[in-house]
């Protein structure tokens, strides 16, 4: 499942995306983003749960992957917090 605040806008006319297979502006097929954007929140779930175990490093990869897949405010607030705990381990 996607979250409620992780809903890009339609790439086509960029209406609001409310998860539905198709555009409700356009009637764009989004199947293809659907898809996208569960694959980037696994990698986000699967990258928290990286920064749970103290596995930076992972968790930076794997959010990373997710930027790349699908880029949300999230996703990079995620890559963030990963980037800066992974250099913080470093440094200690
Ligand atoms: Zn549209």
């Amino acid at each position: 499942m996607i979250g409620n605040d992780e809903h890009p806008n339609c790439p086509v006319c960029q209406a609001r995306f409310r998860g539905s297979a198709f555009c409700s502006r356009c009637g764009a097929d989004l199947r293809s983003l659907l898809l996208l954007l569960d694959h980037a929140y696994g990698l986000r779930r699967e990258a928290r749960k990286e920064l749970e175990t103290g596995d930076f490093g992972r968790a930076q990869e794997l959010a990373e992957e997710a930027e790349t897949v699908c880029s949300t405010q999230k996703g990079r607030d995620l890559w963030l917090l990963s980037s800066w705990l992974l250099s913080s381990s470093e440094v200690n």
